[in-house]
């Protein structure tokens, strides 16, 4: 979301004059766009400032001004707090002011002042932003809603991007026939919880996920579909049957598990067992029996047992993924979590994840390998490390590499899999 989020700034300031660079050294303007999720990332910010804080100063000894401005989830939570520790930071937008930038970007040089903008504005946006530019490539992301008040006691998501929303499926399909119109073949519809998606449908009525993909499969141009990320309980049945009937939705799913014992799963507010999902599990597998399933999984979430942490390995034995995202359990500020006090010591965490990782990465290779003497339509996306090499995906997400022409581009192409390693697929273009 915040790539998504990022292109739309990107946008929004191109129409001011601004264009992109890829060297600080160079930049008028330098926006941290902050991810508030775990303590790393948080902390993160700070060492990039330190670090702009000597190109700032630079800058201004030959007579240039930057202004630094940090936007997104750390902004949201940390407010004026970030100016206090950085006072290099001219500007603090939360995630929901962006739009605003061009704007607050004039009054802190006028003002000469800091700006802190966190407020959750009345108006919408998304109404805000200029139109999507050409996109730059094949593939993009869509956010089609934002927000969350699901609640989990671990999540700092319902307090930095605020309550759930769904754009109007008008809005969404508009972009989403500029981003065609621009080139781009797949779109993957964005969401902190994007199956809970409820979005004013063109003849009144609400549209559900399903509802909103199989009214975008119809856009001509448009080859593949995928959304990220759900939650277990909005997993309804129509949207679980449009993996069985809608040709353009690829047969992969991310669906976040966070923890196989129960007592946990309570604690964490997740509001359903390990064998609820092993058994929703079933019954998507049931309609798209070739999905690929991907799952978030934390460790050492507080009064984790060992034989809890078991538990999690047991549903990795009885469902086997073809990928997952596993996280040590960071306490954030704000959330009930982080006021428990059975708190788990940092290496048995870290022994944990250690051991996890060893297990998704056997299943991650076994998936690849399955794969291996198949052939798998591959959207190719952009040329290869090597020459005459292009590189693409498959429908299960995964990275493949071939020899392939140029022309290829953009095109779904047969592509016979040879050989696999820990992050992509190897293949040979079938003749067509
Ligand atoms: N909405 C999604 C869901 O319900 O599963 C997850 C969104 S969250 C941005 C992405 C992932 O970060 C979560 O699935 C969770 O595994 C992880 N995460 C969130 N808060 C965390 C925390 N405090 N410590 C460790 N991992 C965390
Ligand atoms: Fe965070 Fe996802 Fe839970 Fe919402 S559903 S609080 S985004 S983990």
């Amino acid at each position: 979301m915040n790539v998504y989020d990022s292109e739309r700034m990107t946008e929004a300031l191109s129409a001011h004059g601004y264009a992109e660079t890829g060297a600080v050294e160079d930049a008028d303007l330098v926006i941290l766009n902050t991810c508030h999720i775990r303590e790393k990332a948080a902390e993160k910010v700070y060492s990039d400032l330190g670090r702009i804080r000597q190109v700032k100063g630079a800058r201004a000894a030959s007579g240039s001004d930057t202004v630094v401005a940090v936007v997104g989830c750390v902004a949201q939570a940390e407010g004026s707090e970030i100016v206090r520790r950085a006072p290099v930071v001219d500007l603090v937008v939360g995630p929901q002011s962006y739009h605003r930038l061009p704007e607050l970007i004039a009054r802190t040089r006028s003002e000469n002042r800091s700006l802190v903008e966190t407020e959750f504005p009345e108006e919408e946006k998304f109404a805000r932003l200029p139109q999507r530019a050409p996109s730059r490539g094949v593939t993009a992301f869509l956010t089609v809603q934002e927000g969350c008040d699901k609640f989990c006691t671990f999540c700092v998501v319902p307090y930095t991007r605020g309550m759930e929303y769904s754009r109007s499926v008008a809005d969404i399909e508009h972009e989403a026939r500029a981003l065609v119109a621009g080139g781009v073949r797949e779109v993957t519809l964005l969401g902190q919880n994007v199956n809970g998606y409820h979005g004013a449908g063109p003849e009144g009525r609400s549209y559900s996920l399903a509802d909103l993909i199989r009214h975008l499969a119809q856009i001509d141009g448009l080859e593949r579909l995928r959304y990220t990320t759900s939650h277990p309980r909005d997993m309804s049945d129509d949207l679980i049957a449009a993996h069985g009937t809608e040709k353009k939705l690829m047969p992969y799913l991310h669906l976040p598990f966070q923890s196989g014992a129960d007592r946990i799963l309570a604690a964490m507010n997740r509001k359903h067992t390990a064998r609820e999902y092993i058994d929703l599990v079933g019954r998507i597998r049931a309609a798209q029996p070739e999905l690929a399933l991907s799952t978030d999984v934390i460790v050492g979430f507080p009064g984790e047992t060992e034989a809890e942490f078991a538990d999690t390995l047991s549903v990795f034995a009885e469902v086997g993924f073809a990928a997952a995202y596993s996280f040590k359990y960071s306490p954030r500020p704000g959330t009930p979590a982080e006021k428990l006090s059975d708190q788990i010591p940092d290496e048995v965490k870290a022994d944990r994840l250690a051991r996890l990782q060893s297990v998704i990465e056997r299943q991650q290779a076994l998936f690849s390998q399955r794969c291996v003497g198949r052939a798998l339509p591959v959207l190719f996306e952009k040329p290869g490390r090597r020459p005459g090499q292009l590189i693409g995906r498959s429908p299960y997400l995964q990275s493949v590499h071939a020899k392939a022409p140029a022309g290829m581009l953009g095109r779904v192409v047969p592509v016979e899999i040879s050989a696999f390693g820990p992050n992509s697929l190897a293949g040979v273009i079938r003749p067509e």
